[in-house]
């Protein structure tokens, strides 16, 4: 199939664009480069621009014979989103609008849709299957809803057919350390950690250590982002117009942030200095997914299903880019 993917030179997009290709498909990338990189889109081809900007969308779709798009161009931190949420109303909700209107004028109209824990709030029962209660406590998961309440508007009105999943935790890079994570500023946990042992950061602060979890602070489902990727493609290959489908993409495994900080220890050699601080507003304590449904309704199983194997990868990433795409030098290697 010809995929347009929005927002492909971002972190989960980038890898998704491999995938897709490796699995014989052709990778056609719109991505305005606010966030993402221009060195992450290593195969097919990038269009730099909006994907507000209708006339634009359309012309690829057309050019290219677009066959499904897939959307990975959000706003995706939490606490930002509270901070400033009319960037993420106008980027993940107006401008994906654009988007949707663009495919539905040119009769585009499958779609895999990246949507979010985030949208199901602080649930009650861990682990998290899709018939929980949707109640999102921040506006990027309400952004996320509203996108999916869309889509389900859409299939039902003009026959889209599409795939909303729901990611856990997305963790790790590609295994030969081309591609990974780099955000300014970092946020995450795995990121900060291994820059903590590349000795980048002095310290790790947990946020967060009188949580009612096992240890005491918060237990999250780190998922590879090529198991992200291995999902949509047995997504796409699923869309039937008329229908969506919705599901969690998690291990449903969960891990504590002790846990990770370990995991890394053990993976780098590195002591990784941690220290205990206060809890990060509206961050849930645990966010586990009951991952069944994707395995019954996509036939899909993830690859990675210990945290030292996800952050492998993510340190054979970090370790040879320590300063990201930006200023990265070819070959470098710090350890
Ligand atoms: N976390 C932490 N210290 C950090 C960054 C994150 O303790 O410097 C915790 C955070 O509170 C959460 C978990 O690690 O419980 C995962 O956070 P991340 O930002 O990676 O993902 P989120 O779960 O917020 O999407």
């Amino acid at each position: 199939m010809n995929v347009l993917v929005v927002g492909g030179a971002g972190y989960i997009g980038s890898h998704m664009v491999r995938l897709l290709a490796a699995d014989g498909h052709r990778p056609v990338v719109l991505d305005n480069l606010s966030t993402g990189f221009r060195q992450a889109v290593t195969v097919g081809e990038l269009v730099v621009g909006e994907m507000n900007n209708r006339e634009l969308v359309k012309q690829i779709l057309s050019d290219y014979k677009i066959d499904a798009v897939m959307h990975f161009a959000a706003c995706a931190l939490v606490g930002e989103s509270v901070i400033d949420p009319a960037k993420y109303y106008l980027n993940n909700v107006s401008a994906t609008f654009e988007l949707l209107e663009a495919m539905r004028e040119v009769d585009v109209k499958r779609i895999v849709f990246s949507s979010t824990c985030a949208t199901y709030g602080e649930p009650k029962v861990v682990p998290i299957n899709e018939q929980t209660p949707q109640q999102p406590v921040n506006p990027y998961g309400f952004t996320k809803l509203a996108i999916e309440r869309a889509l389900s508007d859409y299939a039902h009105a003009y026959d889209f057919g599409y795939a909303a999943l729901r990611y856990f935790n997305a963790a790790g890079a590609s295994p030969d350390g081309s591609i990974g994570e780099d955000h300014d500023p970092e946020s995450h946990l795995i990121p900060i950690v291994l820059q903590t042992a590349l000795g980048q950061r002095e310290q790790v602060t947990i946020y967060g250590s009188d949580w009612s979890t096992p240890d005491g602070t918060c237990v999250r489902d780190y998922i590879h982002v090529d198991d992200l990727g291995s999902a949509h493609l047995a997504a796409l290959e699923r869309l039937k117009l008329g229908e969506g489908l919705c599901v969690n993409l998690g291990t449903g495994n969960g891990f504590s942030v002790r846990q990770i900080i370990e995991a890394c220890r053990q993976v780098t050699g590195h002591a990784i200095p941690a220290i205990e601080g206060e809890r990060r507003p509206g961050d849930p304590p645990e966010l586990v997914a009951d991952a069944s449904l994707a395995k019954e309704k996509l036939g899909w199983v993830p690859k990675y299903t210990e945290p030292a194997q996800i952050i492998k990868t993510a340190w054979a990433w970090h370790s040879t880019n320590p300063t990201g795409y930006e200023k990265r030098t070819e070959g470098s290697t710090v350890v």
